[in-house]
């Protein structure tokens, strides 16, 4: 177990922040983001929150949805966004 000696200088006052950020990264460090489906005008994505399975979805007419009820962008979607990109 090594630490994290890149980590140490990165720390901030804002844990709210820096927290989100982290839920993001490990939405794909831990493998909880699933892609189904990507063509050029959808995707598909299912993402193993901590409180359940949620499916993400974008397409050129509705945009990006999730299933946890937030509209717009949540945690979920944005880490789906950072592996995806629609055209
Ligand atoms: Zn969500």
């Amino acid at each position: 177990m090594g630490r994290l000696l890149t980590r140490s200088s990165d720390r901030r006052p804002r844990d709210d922040a820096a927290s989100q950020d982290e839920r993001i990264h490990g939405y794909l460090t831990e493998g909880r983001i699933r892609i189904l489906e990507v063509t050029e005008d959808s995707i598909r994505a299912v993402c193993r929150g901590l409180r359940g399975v949620y499916r993400m979805s974008w397409d050129a007419e509705d945009g990006w949805r999730c299933s946890c009820g937030s509209s717009g962008s949540c945690s979920h979607l944005s880490a789906l966004q950072l592996v995806t990109a629609p055209a």
